[in-house]
């Protein structure tokens, strides 16, 4: 075991749980062994050797003042870094670690967006959850009837660090759920902090009883809350001050937004992965980071309070039609502080005199914009002028000249170097900087002086920190200095001198500049927690300003695309005339589209080729809902939406399992999630689920899952699909009704319409677009064939080499089975297509009479070997690409 520094080093390392430790050595930071390397490579930094005790051990270190941005970027990246200060002691120094930054205490984010440190816990079976932001002291704590409400929850706030409860830790399924849930970061905390026992006691400290007594003492959420509370105090972040709010989240006033739907409408961000693209990167006008914070948070967790909506609505009216007001706002906005942010760093004493100068001017930027909503009648009547006397006005304002009367009007970015705290704020403070202020004018005004004296021109006083200050003579005058002067250097083409008199000054200046300095920062440091202790005014103020900056976002992008407001109502109606996509109309010409859904009438199956427009339909109706339910306007003529408690969406489209995104087992999955949680008020799309397997499962799925929808959940369905049988459903079930979007076919081309009608297609396209692409003729003639084929038979041949006429085997789509011969095999059975399944969903394929014995006496062994295979492949475990090429595997070996 190394000892040393080294030593001390391994020493405090094991005794965190910590990837990396900066231990402090003098001015520096140091990393050593493997963590020097680790940091080398990740910040490009210089690796040296250090000796200790006969061993070499690689060492990398930064600056002390330099250690910030160093950190940031390590825990940006997914490390957790302990820091070890070192101190003072009788005896010379001592080493501690006071700190652990981790992705979810790190103050000093660069990012706008929220940070949340969650915590997850299991009691049997009903989930607790807590979220902390401590850049903004936001502390929200929820709870699930179940793991799916659970994750959903986790994927709404996007946390970047999760504490895993004991019993989240002792379940894989669990923990793969999260993990696949979220790229936050999983920390293991101590299982104590989760005790029941141990965490209420937390919560009580940090928000009192009543906070405890709302959720309920044995709410799993109090547990998370007690967990997150005790991670933040250990890892030393030093912002509990700032958390004086516990908010609930309750399943009641939400709308229901899975991470699937999140990521499937592209909120906030596509499914490439960009932000670019994203609804919210289209809508966004913010002009703060914090307007921004919670436009993504209304995007993220819309709501169905009538009565909230009905005001953001009202308000986002008035700044629309306000249009000189709503720009002098946004100029106002533009440029303020962070106030939320603000509060937690002056909680945790790391803002400085320029964040509380700024935070002064957007104190005062609220009654600012106060004064411009008052004066302009259309703003002054709407509910925006509510929001902004939300917050203490009057205090704000004390708040601001309190900062102002004491900060200087431009400090400087180090609160260690005095110039904060401008004259007249505190007397003794005055007087020394009246005394300091006497000696540098005496000092400047010295080397006139001696010059003078003593007839030199090659003068001048300066000060360095190894000769302190001095006089410093040219070569050519030396012979005329006074011998007063003491010489203390020689240079290449000057001498250095002292006088007693600049001695005697020095140490005054010294003394006084040291004081004025302790008392700069004295002052500041109260002037900080003065601050801090406002952190509620401070939030309040800041929230009233992001929101008129959200709400000025909505106004401006509705005036910019012509949006309308939406009329909001409880019933199951949805009406949407000449709705557009909020994304795609940015791109293309769009040709607007009605939708038109109710009770009655509340389940559509979309058909129409591929590339029509089907899915754009479909998340244009979700869209218009979500915007409606955050308070935004919608892009449509006109609007009626009633408010929905969840928006569940499923894509099981071809090229998203090709890419690997999706897998069958995960696309049910997800349709069971939708089918366990809609309910008759929510909104479901299904863009082509059960594409994942085989044709007839997939179309059982589908129909199985269609009748479900209209029979027992009554959920507003949206189900787009490419299995045509589908649209037979209409005349079987009263509340389905069949769209298209329309192509037209002329002179071998064809043209997308974009117009959504009435009535299914009548046909596929996907042929004709296989011509178009090239396929060869042959194939595309064959394909046409098979396809009428189907159409009137319902049965599919498959073809063997032989020639023209020789159909070596059907299979027949009416009971799964190939059948003998090829000549009679229109005629036997008759099935005509709608009766391939019943509407009840009772009939699967019928079982025929099983025997193949037939076949094999016809064709042999190696067709039979085929069918075996055939036979045995599970349908629901191969991938669609294996089944492809096994499939491709089969007709070679039948040739
Ligand atoms: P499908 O789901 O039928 O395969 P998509 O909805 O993905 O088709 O649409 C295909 C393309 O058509 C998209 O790239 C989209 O930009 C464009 N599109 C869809 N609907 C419209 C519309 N109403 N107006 C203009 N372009 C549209």
């Amino acid at each position: 075991m190394a000892g040393g520094i080294v030593g001390e080093f391994f020493d405090l390392k094991a005794g965190t749980e910590a990837e990396l430790l900066a231990m402090q050595c003098g001015d520096f930071y140091e990393f050593f062994a493997e963590d020097a390397e680790t940091v080398a490579a990740e910040l490009d930094l210089k690796v040296s050797q250090k000796s200790s005790h006969g061993s070499a051990y690689p060492m990398a270190g930064v600056p002390v003042d330099d250690l910030t941005p160093y950190v940031r970027a390590l825990v940006e990246r997914g490390y957790r870094v302990a820091i070890a200060d070192q101190y003072e002691t009788d005896g010379g120094h001592a080493r501690e670690i006071r700190r652990v930054v981790t992705p979810g205490t790190l103050l000093e984010t660069g990012d706008a967006d929220a940070q949340y440190l969650a915590a997850l816990v299991d009691s049997e079976g009903t989930y607790g959850l807590a979220f902390a932001d401590v850049t903004t002291g936001r502390f929200h704590v929820a709870t699930a009837a179940d793991l799916e409400g659970a994750l959903t929850g986790l994927y709404r706030f996007d946390p970047v660090e999760v504490l895993p409860g004991p019993e989240v830790r002792a379940d894989d399924t669990v923990l793969d759920r999260v993990r696949s849930n979220t790229d936050a970061t999983l920390t293991l905390h101590t299982a104590e902090a989760f005790a029941p026992g141990r965490a209420r006691h937390r919560v009580d400290e940090q928000f009192g009883q009543e906070a405890v007594d709302s959720l309920g003492v044995d709410d799993p959420a109090v547990r998370a809350g007690g967990a997150v509370l005790s991670y933040i105090e250990e890892t030393g972040a030093g912002v509990l001050a700032s958390m004086t709010r516990l908010q609930r989240h309750g399943a009641g006033e939400q709308v229901t937004l899975d991470g699937t739907t999140q990521r499937n409408l592209e909120l906030t961000e596509t499914m490439g992965g960009e932000a670019e693209g994203s609804l919210r990167s289209t809508i966004d006008h913010t002009v703060t980071s914090a307007g921004r914070r919670m436009l993504t948070a209304w995007l993220t967790r819309p709501i169905r309070d009538r009565a909230e909506l009905g005001r953001r609505q009202a308000a986002v009216e008035a700044l629309t039609e306000a249009a000189m007001a709503r720009d002098r706002l946004r100029e106002v906005l533009d440029g303020t502080y962070d106030l939320e942010r603000l509060a937690s760093r002056a909680a945790s004493g790391s803002a400085d005199a320029r964040e509380l100068r700024a935070a002064c001017e957007t104190l005062r930027a609220l009654a600012t914009a106060a004064a411009v909503v008052a004066e302009t009648p259309r703003l002054a009547d709407s509910p925006l002028a509510a929001v902004l006397d939300r917050p203490d006005r009057e205090a704000a304002a004390d708040l601001a000249d309190r900062l102002d009367d004491a900060l200087v009007e431009d400090p400087p970015g180090t609160v260690t170097q005095g110039g904060l705290i401008s004259p007249g704020h505190d007397q003794t403070l005055d007087a020394v900087i009246d005394d300091h202020e006497a000696v540098k004018t005496w000092l400047e005004e010295l080397p006139a002086r001696e010059k003078r004296r003593h007839g030199i021109t090659h003068l001048t006083v300066d000060r360095n920190k190894t000769d302190g200050y001095y006089i410093q003579v040219g070569n050519s005058e030396t012979d005329t200095v006074p011998a007063e002067y003491e010489h203390i250097k020689s240079l290449k083409n000057s001498e250095r001198y002292t006088i007693p008199e600049l001695e005697a000054r020095e140490r005054e200046i010294l003394r006084l500049e040291e004081r004025r300095h302790e008392l700069e920062r004295e002052l500041f440091e109260r002037l900080r927690e003065r601050v801090a202790d406002r952190a509620d005014l401070l939030r309040s103020v800041g929230r009233a300003l992001a929101e008129l900056d959200t709400l000025a976002s909505f106004a401006v992008h509705a005036v910019r695309n012509d949006w309308t407001r939406p009329e909001l109502h409880e019933g199951q109606a949805l009406d949407i005339e000449a709705g557009r996509h909020p994304v795609v109309e940015q791109t293309t010409d769009f040709v607007p589209n009605d939708l038109s859904m109710d009770a009655a009438r509340r389940l559509l199956v979309v058909t129409g080729p591929n590339m029509s427009g089907k899915s754009t339909y479909m998340r244009q109706a979700a869209l218009v809902t979500l915007l409606a339910q955050v308070g935004s306007f919608v892009p449509a003529r006109h609007a009626r939406v009633g408010l929905v408690d969840g928006i569940y969406t499923r894509v099981g489209a071809l090229d998203e399992l090709a890419q690997g995104r999706s897998t069958f087992m995960v696309e049910m999955q997800e349709l069971s999630n939708i089918l366990h949680s809609a309910t008759e008020r929510s909104l479901v799309i299904l863009d082509e689920v059960g594409r994942g397997t085989a044709t007839y499962d997939g179309i059982s799925i589908a129909w199985a899952t269609t009748e479900y929808l209209h029979n027992t959940v009554g959920a507003k369905t949206l189900f787009a699909t490419h299995y045509h049988e589908l649209t037979s459903l209409a005349d079987h079930l009263d509340r389905v009704e069949n769209v298209h979007v329309a192509a037209e076919e002329r002179d071998g081309d064809v043209t997308f319409l974009r117009t959504v009608r009435e009535g299914p297609t009548d046909r596929s396209y996907g042929v004709h677009v296989a011509g178009l692409a090239g396929v060869p003729d042959p194939v595309v003639d064959r394909s046409r064939e098979v396809l009428d084929r189907l159409r009137e038979e319902k049965a599919i041949e498959a073809r063997g080499s032989g020639g023209e006429e020789s159909v070596q085997a059907v299979f027949d789509l009416g009971s799964g089975q190939f059948r003998a011969g090829g000549a009679d095999a229109g005629g036997s059975d008759g099935a005509s297509s709608s009766d391939t399944a019943t509407a009840d969903g009772g009939a699967g394929p019928e079982d025929g009479d099983g025997s193949r014995d037939p076949l094999r006496d016809t064709y042999g062994e190696d067709v039979e070997a085929v069918l075996d295979a055939l036979a045995e492949l599970d349908v629901n475990e191969t991938p669609p690409v294996e089944l492809m090429s096994r499939v491709q595997e089969w007709q070679r070996e039948l040739e």
